[in-house]
């Protein structure tokens, strides 16, 4: 035998789960990063990746000055030994100390410019960083309450759930199955309200006959929506 108020407190709590999920699926939603948040991270990752880049540079251009000093340096240090005496090679080693000394110049032109760009970089990376920690910390003073709403229904979640399997248990696994299936189809109220005549699932009115019925605490159907009514 049915008990349509065992199933209309069933309903109710199912209806307070429900309502609630929705509301966590909401309040995690929000809590994503808004777009403008993640493209003040995306200038500060392409600040950082640019730095890098030109330091590198920088490094790479300072390691081949020196070596190329250090070439010039022997070149010179054996032109002016005394042990060369062949014009052509004395010559060729003149031709090669110009040579490196031009590339070396170039090459030291080549480094500062890189070390401006190490500069202007380091710059915009420290510009970048600051907006991000500000807009971060904005948007964590904002979401905080979000944060706050997601642990409270999560929470009530918790305990709802444990009271709903407890209410679900009592209930004969017939009936129990029939609920489930109305709620299936009908957005989740298998059990309405029947409050005077009126079903509060789809305010239709009700017959005399069925309200009698329902007053009985017998099975009723509304005509309008087929819900299980429970007279109050
Ligand atoms: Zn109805």
């Amino acid at each position: 035998m049915m008990n349509i108020h065992q199933l209309f407190q069933l309903q109710k709590l199912d209806t307070e789960i429900d309502e609630k999920k929705k509301r966590l699926g909401e309040v995690l939603k929000a809590q994503k990063e808004p777009e403008s948040l993640l493209k003040k991270r995306q200038r500060a990752e392409t600040a950082a990746a640019e730095l890098q880049t030109w330091q590198t540079k920088h490094q790479d251009l300072t390691l081949e000055v020196g070596s190329v000093t250090t070439k010039a340096k022997n070149s010179e240090n054996r032109l002016y030994s005394g042990k060369v005496t062949n014009p052509k090679e004395l010559s060729d080693l003149q031709q090669e100390v110009e040579s490196l000394g031009r590339r070396k110049a170039l090459l030291e032109d080549e480094v500062l410019e890189a070390l401006v760009m190490v500069e202007d970089a380091q710059a915009e990376k420290t510009a970048a960083d600051d907006e991000l920690e500000t807009a971060v910390a904005d948007w964590e003073k904002q979401s905080t309450h979000l944060k706050a709403e997601q642990n409270e229904l999560a929470l009530s979640l918790h305990k709802l759930m444990q009271s709903r399997k407890g209410k679900a248990a009592a209930v004969d696994a017939p009936a129990l199955n029939e609920y489930e299936q109305l709620r299936k189809g009908r957005h989740g109220l298998a059990v309405a309200a029947l409050r005077i005549n009126v079903c509060q699932g789809c305010r239709t009115s009700v017959s005399a006959n069925k309200v009698k019925e329902a007053n009985e605490g017998r099975k009723v159907y509304c005509g309008g929506c087929g819900r299980l009514l429970a007279a109050m």
